[in-house]
């Protein structure tokens, strides 16, 4: 039976630690501001956002969700953000994903001030990363990796296995994993034979987004298997890319959806949010 890796629990010593720097910050006169750009009407980003609103104020962050419609104006978005970038009372900025299919997701990346951009997404900051000299942590990849350390797990020498090449999830996460030296694969959607890759994984990290994509019998007995993936079941409940009940009794640790990277992630904004303001005090 593997050991269950409790992101609630992990990431409230992260936020117990963001409070304690969000307090001292408000004592010396600055309140750590982060401003969420929400475009359109997905019911799962409205979620999202109103978790991390709810988090910002339990670790004495100021949250304020700037709602735009679907159909916003690439040059009218770039305008609230260069009202938000000039802002001295913003620290973080983020634009909830998915962004509106009509916005140029690179341009939008490259206008958030690098100095605010808590969801490390810019390319200066995605450079930094790759330079093992990160500015802000990734949030996804960086709260797995807060939560494989918090359980112990080792990643030197060990064989990680991505589902995932995206910027937000698989590239970061590759690069924090070889900062720590693993040996680490990336695979997508025309990787052929996925399952001869995920049986060798000591380490695997799911996040294609595919339910019970990831059966009992492409985990090698005794890996660290995280899900990252979040998908809605017929019943409306939320599950993983893993199968949990094939996978839990041939893994050593296992992370539950939800309450496993999702938690961690919105911690890593918070932490990232604090950072952010820590540095532009007085
Ligand atoms: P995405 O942009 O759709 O990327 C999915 C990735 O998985 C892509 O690299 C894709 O390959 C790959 N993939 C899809 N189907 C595959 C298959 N059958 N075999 C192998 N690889 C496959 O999605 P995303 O935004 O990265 O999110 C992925 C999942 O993670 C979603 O369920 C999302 O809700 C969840 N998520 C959770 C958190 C959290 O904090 N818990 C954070 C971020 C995302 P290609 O590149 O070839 O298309």
């Amino acid at each position: 039976m593997a050991v269950l890796m409790d992101g609630t629990a992990a990431a409230r010593t992260v936020k117990d630690e963001v409070l304690r720097r969000a307090r001292a910050l408000r004592e010396r006169g600055t309140v750590p501001r982060l401003a969420v750009i929400l475009a359109g009407d997905d019911p799962a980003s409205e979620i999202y956002v109103k978790h991390k609103m709810r988090e910002c104020g339990e670790c004495g962050i100021d949250g304020t969700t700037h709602r735009l419609p679907g159909d916003i104006r690439q040059d009218e978005l770039l305008a609230l953000i260069a009202g938000l970038n000039a802002d001295p009372e913003i620290h973080g900025i983020l634009l909830q994903h998915p962004y509106p299919p009509h916005i140029d997701s690179f341009a939008v990346r490259c206008a958030i001030s690098p100095v605010k951009d808590v969801d490390s997404l810019h390319p200066e900051n995605a450079g930094l990363i790759s330079h093992d000299r990160p500015r802000f942590l990734p949030g996804t990849p960086a709260g797995i990796m807060m939560l494989l350390d918090q359980y112990g797990v080792a990643l030197s020498g060990k064989h990680c296995v991505i589902i995932n090449r995206t910027h937000i999830v698989g590239k970061p996460l590759a690069q924090l994993m070889l900062a720590r030296d693993a040996t680490v694969t990336v695979c997508h959607s025309r990787t052929a034979d996925l399952a001869s890759f995920t049986r060798q994984a000591d380490i695997l990290i799911c996040a294609a987004g595919r339910l019970r994509m990831i059966s009992g019998a492409m985990v090698k007995p005794g890996a660290v298997v995280v899900d990252v993936g979040v998908n809605k079941k017929p019943d409306g409940k939320l599950a993983g890319d893993v199968c949990f009940e094939e996978t839990e009794p041939v893994a050593s640790y296992i992370t539950p959806v939800p309450g496993g990277v999702g938690p961690m992630t919105r911690a890593v904004l918070l932490e990232n949010t604090v950072r952010a303001a820590e540095r532009a005090a007085p």
